[in-house]
């Protein structure tokens, strides 16, 4: 695989697909790149699957081309609506647009019409063996295979079973399809596959319609090859099923066989079909997450968390409600690169990729996560002022915001020390802090309640201090965020963390399984209060508030009456150099 790479551009990307993507242009391969995007609807999507969606789609764009969403829905006892429209969801949200949408479904006509060219070419076959018998003449890595005693059956004994199957006269299991190819093969991928299942089961878009169902490796490759894929980008684990993709391809050759595409002419599809080529790459791992959908199907099955969208999950759903941008999984996906070296990644990439963007894109706010009272005892009860913050301090072009000030303020309880640590540096009695953008207090006292509690700290504020006033830049040694008591709206602030406590929840080890790895601490629920300008935020804000983390108005409960922020991350990362 040395494809000759042009010369590329800085920032142009310039990973091994698009080297050979590249070089078959230049050979004049394609007059167009076509790709699919073909996710099976069993599930939701997850951070994985966004590594392939920016690159199916990605390459398209890139290369002036086209790509494709492909529902590769040939497994109807697992599948669901729900899915499919979540993943339409995702894909739009990331930001891309398809060619068109397709459901392997649609092609159930053509890939009977090829099985059955298949059986007239000598190149399938009806077996009546059971399915622990087939898996018993299998032979295994180092064992060959032993052809079943019905792989002999005359064309037109096959022709007719196989007739006999589509028009539903035998059981679910009694007979498969198989390719004919080689019971001897090292590679047991070509140890005559099944083509066709018997399977008596409704499916969602075609109903009761087929009493079988194609196989994954032979409706994909035709798929593929139907829709003119020129590269059919997948994940390592399908190297070994190449040899049949290939198989399939060549055996049923739809560009020399226009006729099979009939159904599809008659429905109004167009003529489109070449013969692709899959390149496969590695999949996306992160540590302290598990990404199998039947594991995450399994956690919201169980309880275990808030369902497919909950902040914590790693579903796409999930991590958009948790304040992830596609931005800032493009970023992600661009650091990560693509190679054919599987590896488990460190978390930290995805988490840094998103306050990289955050910081980029976020505007800041001030809310109070654990609010405290404070009061300054020498303004007047009525004292109302309109202070001006800058919306982001890297980009001018965010403007301004006011921001009320009064005589009653919430600040963080743990910005006040009744007895401090060495080296505190924020608000203590007799001590003095900067409240961020209005001027220097000093606290003179403090009110306790009955169980002496600190609920309320009295304070002065130094007038010389106040912004425009001499002593504005009067060196003290913290500064502190704090919203007006008087203005500022009571929100619910949900603080997510990990969703588990190990780099490798995925490892069953001594009886342990990742659901005994479940970080308590995952989801805990307060209430603070922010800026109304905050609240005021559409849902899906990604929004920093200072000195506290990245959040985001949550997509579904959050209304300016009742605000509901996500934390998204923190600023800083608050793991590392954890034991
Ligand atoms: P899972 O194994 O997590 O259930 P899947 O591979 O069964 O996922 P599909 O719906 O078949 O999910 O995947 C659609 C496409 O997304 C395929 O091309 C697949 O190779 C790709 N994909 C799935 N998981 C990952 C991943 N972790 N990293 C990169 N690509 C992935
Ligand atoms: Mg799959």
């Amino acid at each position: 695989m040395s494809a000759s790479p042009e010369n590329t551009a800085p920032g142009v990307k310039n990973d091994f697909i698009r080297q050979i993507i590249r070089a078959d242009l230049a050979e004049g391969k394609h007059r167009a790149i076509r790709t699919r995007f073909p996710p099976e609807p069993n599930g939701y999507l997850h951070i994985g699957h966004a590594k392939a969606i920016c690159l199916d789609f990605g390459i398209a764009q890139e290369f002036g081309g086209t790509c494709n969403l492909r529902l590769d829905d040939t497994n109807p006892a697992k599948e669901d609506p729900e899915y499919v429209r979540a993943i339409q969801d995702d894909v739009q949200w990331l930001g891309f647009t398809w060619n068109a949408l397709r459901h392997a479904s649609d092609y159930f006509e053509v890939f009977h019409l090829a099985a059955e060219q298949l059986i007239r070419q000598g190149d399938a076959y009806v077996d009546d063996l059971s399915a622990d018998e087939v898996r018993e003449y299998r032979g295994t890595l180092t064992e060959a295979g032993r052809p079943s005693p019905f792989r002999d059956r005359s064309i037109d004994e096959n022709l007719d079973l196989f007739r006999r199957m589509r028009a539903g006269e035998f059981a679910d299991g009694a007979r498969t399809l198989r390719a004919k190819i080689d019971m001897a093969s090292g590679n047991i991928n070509l140890r005559d596959p099944a083509l066709y299942r018997i399977k008596h089961v409704e499916h969602q878009n075609t109903g009761d319609a087929w009493p079988i169902y194609p196989m994954y490796d032979f409706a994909h490759s035709l798929s593929d090859a139907i829709e003119g894929i020129t590269h059919s980008l997948c994940t390592l684990e399908f190297e070994d099923h190449r040899p049949l993709y290939d198989w399939c391809v060549d055996r049923v050759d739809l560009v020399n066989h226009p006729e099979l595409l009939q159904p599809l002419v008659d429905k109004g599809f167009p003529r489109e079909a070449a013969k692709p080529r899959q390149i496969e790459f590695s999949r996306l791992n992160f540590n302290y997450l598990v990404m199998s959908k039947r594991k995450l199907m399994a956690l919201v099955t169980e309880g275990l968390v808030d369902g497919w969208d909950d902040p914590r999950m790693p579903t796409l759903q999930g991590i958009r409600r948790r304040g992830y941008t596609p931005g800032a999984l493009k970023l992600m996906v661009d650091r990560v690169g693509i190679s054919k070296q599987n590896s488990l990644l460190d978390i930290s990439i995805l988490e840094g990729a998103l306050r990289d963007d955050l910081d980029a894109a976020a505007q800041r706010r001030m809310g109070v996560i654990d609010p405290l009272k404070l009061v300054i005892t020498n303004l007047p009860d009525a004292h109302e002022e309109s202070l001006t913050f800058s919306n982001h301090p890297k980009d001018e072009s965010a403007g301004e915001r006011q921001v009320p000030f009064s005589n009653v303020l919430w600040i963080e309880r743990e910005d006040f020390e009744e007895i401090p640590p060495k080296g505190f540096k924020r608000l203590t009695v007799g001590g003095d802090v900067r409240l961020r953008g209005a001027g220097i207090v000093r606290c003179d006292d403090v009110i306790k309640d009955a169980v002496g509690r600190v609920v309320e700290v009295r304070c002065t504020l130094d007038p010389e201090s106040r912004p425009g006033m001499e002593g504005a830049n009067r060196k003290v040694k913290g500064t502190i965020h704090w919203v007006s008591a008087k203005d500022a709206v009571e929100a619910e602030i949900r603080l997510y963390d990990r969703l588990f406590t190990v780099p490798d929840p995925d490892v069953d080890e001594g009886g342990k399984t990742y659901r005994d790895y479940l970080n308590p601490g995952s989801r805990r629920v307060v209430t603070g209060y922010v800026e109304r300008s905050a609240a005021q935020a559409a849902p899906e804000t990604g929004l920093q508030f200072e000195r506290i983390g990245y959040f985001v108005a949550d997509r579904y409960d959050h209304t300016p009456a009742h605000p509901v922020f996500n934390r998204s991350v923190t600023l800083r990362d608050t793991w590392s150099g954890k034991p």
